[in-house]
């Protein structure tokens, strides 16, 4: 199976360190929870994992089916069927969350060039290869049976005032057409509520399996009431510096972050 291959990363963003020698190695099949306090790095390792030019690496590589992927675009790393939620939003105001998802599926198919900012991929001038409605619909309507989604979610508007919720519900919606091989999931700071919660947790679980390898960050130990992972890693000051079983993510919860910081200074 796939692995995404993580070395003695690190990477600045603004000239400021944020990253200061992250390994982790995480395999199609695989879930891992990537937890750490506010601040630690969380985001800007799946940043970095994606390509993001805001970024810079400074040392360390990425490897990702055997290849190193650090000079790769995003896109390239998408189309290798590596995921970040939400790495394709649409500029184009008024799009239905179907054919936002039937542009994302385009763009990763072989064969499609990135879309170009606004280009219109129905339009007459554009020359993308698309998919055909009736495979299209079949795909969908499949993942949106084993995500519990039903129609009149898909029709509206991709930005039409989404709820957290409604927001994740779309972007896990995208994850389980894409197929990604490695999936990066990150609970943002802002907080999920309750019922997304439970939309994140119930979609992960549904959609893991053998073909499937998610690191899911969240700063939340409430997540992995509903989540159970193969690994749990802590973060603190831009290095894993804790890795384990779902165990270690109870003993954060009971210990806090504080726990952690006293045992590294202790340790060196
Ligand atoms: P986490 O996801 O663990 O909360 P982040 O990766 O978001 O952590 O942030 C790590 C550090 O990088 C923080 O000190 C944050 O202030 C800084 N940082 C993140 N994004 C930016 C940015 N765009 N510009 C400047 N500093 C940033
Ligand atoms: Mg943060
Ligand atoms: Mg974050």
């Amino acid at each position: 199976g796939s692995e995404l291959v993580i070395k003695n990363l690190h990477a600045n963003i603004e000239g400021k360190p944020i990253l200061r020698g992250v390994n982790l190695v995480v395999r199609q099949g695989e879930v891992h929870a990537l937890m750490g306090p506010n601040g630690s790095g969380k985001s800007t390792l799946s940043n970095v994992i994606m390509g993001n030019p805001k970024y810079e690496v400074t040392e360390g590589e990425i490897w990702f089916k055997g290849e190193n992927i650090l000079e790769y675009s995003p896109d390239r790393r998408a189309r290798m069927r590596l995921f970040l939620a939400f790495q394709y939003p649409m500029a184009i105001p008024g799009v239905s969350v179907a054919n936002f998802l039937r542009r994302s599926l385009e763009a990763i198919r072989e064969g499609n060039k990135p879309l170009e900012e606004g280009e219109n991929p129905s339009g007459k001038a554009s020359k993308r290869k698309t998919i055909p409605p009736g495979e299209f619909r079949k795909l969908l309507q499949e993942k949106m049976k084993l995500l519990k989604v039903d129609n009149s979610f898909i029709n509206r508007s991709i930005n039409d005032g989404f709820s957290g919720g409604e927001k994740k519900r779309a972007e896990i919606l995208q994850m389980a057409l894409l197929e990604p091989e490695i999936a990066l999931m990150d609970e943002t700071d802002s907080g999920l509520d309750i019922d997304a919660l439970k939309i994140v947790s119930e979609s992960v679980n549904a959609l893991r399996g053998p073909n499937m390898g998610i690191l899911l960050i969240t700063h939340y130990q409430r997540m992995l009431n509903y989540i159970t992972p193969d690994f749990v890693h802590v973060m603190y000051e831009g290095r894993i510096v804790k890795s384990g079983s779902k165990e270690l993510a109870l003993e954060l919860e009971e210990k806090g972050y504080e726990w952690l910081k006293e045992s590294i200074e202790e340790n060196g």
